[in-house]
């Protein structure tokens, strides 16, 4: 979703100032910091970063710094308090005005902050996708983002979302349509729609009706030159059987699901209010499978979530074992300021919790592992992203379970699907052969 933002900002700057990205900070006359305050430590980072940019501002006079993203939306002002240097300050959903925001802050000489939540109103004014280099790289690699919804509304004892990025809002069909459509004139073969709940997807329709996700699937699928669909992040609650179904009828939708859980713990997923039980997760993951029988699953966790105890957490291990998750973003619960689950004691030692979270870990690589060596000897339809990031020389191509095969390749091949056999796992990587 950051990685969507950022290339968002480079997109408004370009349209409007005319700006180039830069490679090097020091040739930059503006530079601006997207941040994380999903945990305490994303958070932290900025504030360091920002002082080793400071200094920048002694050589260039006409440098501005700004603040963007969760941890801008949370603090606001603040920022100023702590980095008075700092010349803007806007939130996920402002981050469409940051050229008038600029302008005003060279006009009047006085930072500015914009932090609310005019909705959707961000989508109404960026341009087009794939001006900008981010989305410029991912379209000659054949795939794209496309955020269909903002927010959530679940309101999880642990999480800012609600209150950084505020409550779920869905796109009308006919505008993410648009962006889909425009992406695949371009040569994008493959979409990931983005939002922090996108199964929670209802957007105003044609004739004032409004469509699931589901729906928003069926009608992307069924544009010619699309070939394959992938989506993050979705909640178990809004696992619709409609949807659960599309996994049997819509090849184009790959075999990975990434189904955040957090626990396998009733007593712990209820004090996190997660709004289902253990049994229920297990009855969606079952109906997938029903439907899609090689899926592969992934999934979130947070371990030592106030009160957790070794009993909740070896409820999780059991949970992990029987899922058989492919991979996690697993992380030790961080206090967030302002929710409710950041008043209960805890009583946990932090040791206790780096080892629960050790074994969380080595148990799911160890399934990764297996996964992987499942994989060995098959032929895998992959999409060529670009040039291996490990070696800078074999090309770097996405199965449709999101595994990542390393291969000898022409170029010209990067933006294409090509058949690989895998014939090598090396810990997690894939090599192959055409
Ligand atoms: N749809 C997702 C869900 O079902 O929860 C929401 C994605 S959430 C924005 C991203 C992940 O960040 C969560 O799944 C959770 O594991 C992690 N997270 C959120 N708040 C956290 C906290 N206070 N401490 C540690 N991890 C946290």
């Amino acid at each position: 979703m950051n990685e969507y933002d950022s290339s968002k900002m480079a997109d408004v700057l370009r349209a409007c100032e005319g700006m180039v990205q830069t490679e090097r900070s020091e040739d930059a006359d503006v530079i601006l910091f997207n941040t994380c305050s999903i945990r305490e430590k994303a958070e932290e980072k900025v504030f360091s970063d920002l002082g080793r940019v400071r200094t920048l501002k002694l050589t260039n006079p006409n440098l501005l710094i700004g603040v963007g993203g969760c941890v801008a939306s949370q603090e606001g002002e603040a920022i100023l308090k702590r980095a008075p240097y700092v010349d803007v300050v806007f939130g996920p959903q402002t981050l469409h005005r940051l050229p008038q925001l600029l302008q005003a802050r060279r006009a009047t000489g006085r930072s500015q902050v914009d932090i609310s939540f005019p909705e959707i109103e961000k989508f109404d004014h960026l341009p087009a996708p794939g001006l900008s280099h981010g989305e410029g790289t991912q379209a000659a690699s054949g795939t794209a983002y496309v955020s269909i919804m903002e927010g959530c509304s679940k309101y999880c004892t642990f999480c800012v979302v609600p209150y950084t990025r505020g409550e779920e809002v869905s796109r009308p069909l006919a505008d993410v349509m648009r962006d889909v459509e425009e992406l695949v004139a371009r040569g994008v073969k493959e979409v990931t729609l983005l939002g922090q709940n996108v199964n929670a997807y209802r957007g105003a329709g044609g004739d004032g009706d409004t469509v699931d996700f589901a729906y928003l699937l069926q009608s992307i699928a069924a544009l010619d030159g699309m070939e394959r669909l992938r989506y993050t992040t979705s909640h178990p609650r809004d696992m619709s059987q409609r949807l659960i179904d599309l996994y049997a009828t819509m090849p184009k939708l790959v075999s990975h699901l990434h189904l955040p859980v957090q626990s396998g713990s009733d007593r712990i997923l209820a004090a996190m209010k997660r709004g289902h039980t253990v049994l229920e997760y297990k009855s969606v993951i079952r109906r997938v499978r029903a439907a899609r029988p090689d899926i592969c699953i992934t999934s979130d966790f947070i371990v030592g979530f106030p009160g957790e105890t070794e009993q909740d957490f070896e409820a999780t291990m059991k949970l992990i074992d029987e899922v058989g998750f492919d991979n996690s973003f697993s992380y030790l619960y961080s206090p967030r300021p302002g929710t409710p689950a950041a008043e209960l004691r805890d009583e946990t030692q932090q040791e206790v919790k780096a080892m629960r979270l050790k074994r969380l870990q080595d148990r799911i690589e160890a399934q990764e592992a297996t996964v992987a060596q499942a994989m060995l000897g098959t032929t895998q339809r992959a999409l060529v992203e670009g040039i291996s990031k490990k070696d800078g020389k074999e090309l770097a191509a996405r199965t449709d379970n999101n595994r990542i095969v390393n291969f000898s390749g022409a170029a010209g091949m990067i933006g294409s699907f090509v058949d690989v056999k895998i014939t090598q796992v090396v810990r997690h990587t894939l090599r192959g052969e055409l």
